[in-house]
């Protein structure tokens, strides 16, 4: 039998649009099939368009050694494309003496990452660089930037293109089968229903990438990891900023604190929060004003709680509950599930974002070694 199409990609969000460019570029015939009547509608919209310097991240784990890979291949890609994006740099701030130990252990951990340009300062060099911070000392990391991830996402799809392969919105994968000949097919919905096949499918449908796995059957008693919901929330802070760097508290385990962020505009927000959600909720909850005036100013004295107003929020797609060990991202192949020509991304949360182009590469190696 032959496919309609090669190698179909569902979801057009950073990763799904970076793996697709990377397949079309491999000389895949690619389409990629999003729900939504604009690519980046979910969470590639939501987030903090921060570009990680891989400094938290587990050694080894593939959010470190894709972010750090990323974050290169990144900076060259915008470069090239005129993607808006600065190399701004963060300061990771210790508020308190108390948590110096751990600055000391974040920089351990960075080195181990491969990210060895961290510099340490004590709180007057913090202040001289950025004179509304208060802290006790800080790490300057350099390699951190700030991105228009729409910039990003459109210069992606004209790769694609370019190369041959296409994005077709308003189209939603409602079920895969896979048939004797291996052959995937995918029954789409929308205005105009109908199906379609193909040889390679990669998932990356984001918050909803486990609900679609779970409707193909798969042998050996594979099951598609469970994804959970962990919203979070942002203010905005009118006027200037008073940052020029990103500014970051120390972390709460997998949670990197409400951190002061600038984007490519010279705009200031604050957050994100962490709240678990049963599902996929993007409300904004304004009572929530005074925990995160509280947390600002810790680093942010001079905080004038009217200047900030409610910007947006951002689901993140998690893979364990609240309070679990935190797993790392899951790109399950073949070797892991069975199923020849599938590879599935799940659990793409932060720093999914600055990871997309090093995911694209994994995936169409993946992929590469069956055709
Ligand atoms: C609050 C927050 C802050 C973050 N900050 C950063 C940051 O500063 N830096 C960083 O590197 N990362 C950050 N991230 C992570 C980053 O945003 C994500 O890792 C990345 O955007 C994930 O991209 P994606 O393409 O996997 O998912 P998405 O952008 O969610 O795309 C998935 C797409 O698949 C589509 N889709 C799903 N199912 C179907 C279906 N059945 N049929 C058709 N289409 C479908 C969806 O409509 C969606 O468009 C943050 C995330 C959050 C939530």
């Amino acid at each position: 039998m032959t496919p309609d199409i090669e190698t179909i990609v569902v979801g057009a969000g950073a990763v799904g649009l970076a793996v697709a460019r990377a397949l079309a570029i491999a000389g895949h015939e690619v389409m990629v099939l999003e729900q939504h009547e604009l690519i980046g509608s979910e969470t590639s919209s939501r987030n903090s368009e921060v570009i990680h310097a891989g400094i938290y991240y587990p050694p080894g784990s593939l959010r470190a050694t894709l972010c750090v890979r990323g974050k290169d291949l990144l900076y060259a890609f915008c470069a090239e494309n005129k993607v808006p994006h600065a190399r701004c740099g963060k300061l990771l701030v210790a508020t308190h003496e108390s948590q110096l130990p751990k600055l000391a252990a974040i920089q351990e951990t960075a080195a181990k990452n491969g990210v060895t340009d961290l510099e340490p300062i004590g709180g007057n060099a913090a202040r001289v660089l950025e004179p509304e911070l208060a802290c006790v000392a800080a790490l300057i990391s350099p390699s951190t930037g700030i991105i228009d991830s729409h910039g990003f996402m459109l210069a992606l799809q004209g790769h694609i293109e370019a190369n041959g392969g296409s994005v077709v919105l308003r189209c939603p994968v409602e079920r895969i089968e896979q048939d004797a000949s291996g052959l995937f097919r995918l029954a789409t919905g929308g205005d105009n229903p109908g199906a379609i096949t193909c040889k390679n499918l990669v998932n990356s449908g984001g918050l909803h990438a486990s609900k679609l796995a779970r409707t193909l059957a798969y042998g050996d008693g594979y099951r598609p990891p469970e994804t959970y919901y962990a919203k979070g929330q942002y203010y905005a802070l009118s006027g200037r900023s008073p940052f020029k760097r990103h500014i970051y508290p120390i972390p709460d385990g997998a949670w990197l604190g409400l951190h002061a962020t600038v984007d490519i505009g010279g705009r200031c927000k604050f957050g994100p929060d962490i709240e678990w959600t049963p599902g996929i909720d993007y409300s904004f909850e304004p009572e929530k004003l005074d925990k995160f005036l509280d947390f600002i100013r810790s680093y942010y004295p001079g905080l004038e709680a009217e200047r900030l107003h409610p910007d947006y929020t951002g689901v993140r797609p998690k893979l364990y509950r609240e309070g679990d060990p935190v797993p790392d991202f899951a790109i399950h192949g073949p070797e892991i599930h069975g199923q020849q020509g599938l590879v599935a991304l799940y659990g793409i949360e932060s720093p999914g974002l600055t990871a997309a182009l090093a995911i694209g590469e994994v995936v169409a190696e993946s992929l590469a070694r069956r055709n």
